[in-house]
């Protein structure tokens, strides 16, 4: 199977910028590590496209966390991205189930309900970047595409688009953002407009052409800047894990001590497990005094 990768183009002389992905990998792995139902995966899989498409426009060691704190049955869902293509999502309530659209489709914005969508940047500067927005509609998509008008003020469409096969197998996972830049012309616009006229499903387009593909498709005079690999790959630690456990109040590592003897401290995005002994614990709570 191909390794999944980030295309970066600038098109339409140069006054439109693209990024396209493709994240059957991503996505492939991430049910490793989850139970989660079709909705569900459906959903995650578009945040976690969108976080890496909009790594793509991060330098060197910056990363990014999107979350969605919302109302419906999925409880809320959050994907982190870095440079350096990795990614990682984690939904709360995995298994959730919603009827499917009239049209057949997976029904997100059910999934969702209503809610904000933040973005915490982590950039090479001293305070992180923060923007939030209300959901647009709840298909992520659209929720991304109007953050970046309401909180960044950036011209953007944002395309994502998941293909489960009927025995729920991913057949292609993905997306795009078409940015227009601040020299774009009235007629960059235009075309951008009855480009997205003519586009029906992203994942049908990914599933014909691929990600690199896909774009010279749409603008014939795309010029390739740059593309590499991208992964599902948590960042998590025993350090990280052990630093959860500093941070609890004395009472409840008192009571990990003396009523359970032991505590695990499950990773939200991996659900890996990292265990500690009452001696471990004991050594924590010493080093808190
Ligand atoms: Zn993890």
């Amino acid at each position: 199977m191909n390794q999944d990768k980030l295309y970066k183009f600038l098109a339409f002389n140069d006054e439109i910028r693209i990024y396209s992905v493709e994240s059957k990998q991503v996505l492939a792995t991430y049910l490793k590590h989850v139970d989660c139902s079709p909705v569900a995966l459906v959903a995650i899989s578009r945040l976690m496209s969108g976080a890496l498409l909009m790594a793509g426009m991060l330098k060197n060691d910056e990363k990014l966390l999107l979350s969605i704190d919302c109302n419906g049955p999925i409880g809320g869902l959050k994907a982190e991205a870095d440079a350096y293509g990795n990614v990682r999502g984690f939904v709360k309530n995995p298994l959730l189930d919603v009827p499917l659209k009239e049209n057949g489709q997976f029904n997100v914005p059910a999934a969702v309900g209503q809610g904000t969508l933040s973005v915490r940047k982590q950039l090479n500067l001293k305070q992180p970047f923060e923007g939030s927005c209300e959901l647009f509609s709840g298909e992520i998509s659209e929720d991304i595409s109007y953050y970046f008008a309401m909180s960044e003020q950036i011209p953007t469409v944002v395309g994502l688009g998941v293909l489960i096969e009927k025995d729920y197998s991913i057949a292609q996972a993905g997306g795009f953002i078409i940015q227009m830049l601040t020299n774009a012309s009235e007629e960059a616009y235009q075309y951008v407009e009855s480009l997205l006229s003519k586009v029906n499903s992203v994942s049908d387009l990914l599933k014909e052409y691929g990600p690199e593909q896909m774009v010279y498709h749409l603008f014939k005079d795309a010029r390739l800047l740059e593309s590499y690999p991208v992964r599902f790959k948590c960042v998590c630690s025993r350090k990280m894990a052990m630093d959860i456990l500093r941070r609890l109040d004395k009472n409840d590592l008192d009571a990990m001590i003396h009523e359970d003897h032991q505590a695990e401290v499950t990773c939200n995005f991996c659900q890996r497990k990292f265990h500690f002994t009452e001696e471990e614990l004991k050594q924590i709570q010493e080093e808190k005094s």
